[in-house]
């Protein structure tokens, strides 16, 4: 789908490397292009084009990559104040027994 028109894709630019809308087919800027039916394309450029997805099959494979090392930094991140709550938590616990009954609050934790 073409982004600019929201029209199907239906040519390939040689001169852009990029598919093309009937519309941007007829437009100006690729007039003076050379553009062929998406089968030749297909044909003519099998390798060019199967690498350009692989690229961007890469590319959204970083992407996810990183996607999963945030969320296992914030996962790292949560377990860490778990643990110093926790730690807190101790401390806390460890001077109320020092103090007397009658002034120790609840427990908060
Ligand atoms: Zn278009
Ligand atoms: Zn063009």
């Amino acid at each position: 789908m073409c982004e600019e028109h929201q029209e199907p894709l239906k040519v390939f630019c040689k001169e852009d490397r990029a598919f093309l809308c009937l519309v941007c087919d007829k437009s100006r800027q690729h007039r003076a292009h050379t553009v062929l039916p998406l089968e030749e394309a297909a044909r003519e450029y099998k390798n060019e084009i199967y690498v350009q997805l692989q690229d961007l099959k890469t590319e959204k494979q970083t992407a996810q990559n990183d996607k999963v090392t945030l969320q296992n930094g914030t996962a790292k991140y949560l377990e860490e104040i778990k643990i110093e709550r926790q730690y807190h938590c101790v401390l806390r616990e460890g001077s109320r027994k020092l103090t007397p009954l009658s002034q120790a609050g609840k427990p908060s934790c």
